[in-house]
């Protein structure tokens, strides 16, 4: 895609995150925005970020790699963060660590636990959020809405970890299989914010930071901003539908 299509199309999904935040009678400033850039290649990663992107989301650690050199400058001049919003696996969290400012995706004590290890070695601190799987749907990963508070206050103690707060994918299905509706994807959300509440609220070490709500998505942005997501993630709005 061109990178001026790209342009107006960050304008648009920006005036969408200003309307939701309004509309929720919230700042449009508490509400930032992350390109999620899965299947984009480098060039049109790299016209993102020259379109005022300071905050990219990858799912693939292999593509993670493949396009950080086109935008290690930004990273290193501090200017672009890059969160890895994808599974990880235990075995790959080197690549991780060497191309990504934070990871959202820490769903198991034990991934949490590898990353510290190897972040106190390098003596660097990466910033983390507790995934969570607010609907219950099978498919999606993350830790299950009961152990999330447990978990969390486990990581945020951790060396060389920072918890930054709770990262949700919303509900897709409801109960029945059918696609799921407004209030089900709300509720979802709202779950996720009564957890990064409950653990704010229990002052325990590392928690402090552990502010960030990073939830909704081109369908649902917008519901995610009325139950006070902090960060959206998103992509198709950006570059268009994906080759599938
Ligand atoms: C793909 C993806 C997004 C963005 O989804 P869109 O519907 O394209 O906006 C956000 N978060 C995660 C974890 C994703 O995998």
């Amino acid at each position: 895609m061109p990178s001026s299509s790209i342009a107006d199309r960050l304008a648009a999904v920006r005036s969408r995150i200003d309307t939701a935040a309004r509309t929720a009678g919230r700042d449009p400033g508490e509400v930032r925005l992350l390109v999620a850039t899965k299947t984009q290649d480098a060039d049109a990663v790299r016209a993102a970020v020259e379109a005022g992107v300071d905050l990219i989301g990858e799912n693939r650690v292999q593509e993670l790699v493949a396009k950080a050199p086109a935008l290690a400058d930004r990273v290193a001049a501090g200017t672009l963060e890059v969160h890895m919003i994808g599974h990880l696996q235990r075995n790959k969290i080197n690549q991780v660590l060497s191309t990504s400012t934070g990871v959202e995706t820490v769903d198991a004590l034990a991934l949490a636990r590898a990353l510290s290890t190897r972040c106190v070695r390098d003596d660097r601190t990466l910033d983390v959020m507790v995934q969570v799987n607010v609907s219950g749907e099978d498919t999606k990963s993350g830790v299950v809405p009961g152990d999330a508070v447990p978990l969390a206050l486990d990581v945020a103690a951790l060396p060389g970890l920072r918890l930054t707060g709770f990262m949700t994918i919303g509900a897709h299905l409801d109960a029945g299989g059918e696609p799921a509706g407004d209030a089900a994807v709300r509720a979802g959300f709202a779950r996720l914010r009564a957890i990064r509440d409950e653990v704010l609220a229990s002052d325990a070490p590392g928690t402090a930071d552990a502010r960030e709500l990073s939830m909704g998505m081109t369908t649902d942005l917008d519901l995610a901003i009325a139950e006070g997501a902090t960060i959206v993630r998103v992509g198709t709005a950006v570059f268009g539908p994906r080759a599938r």
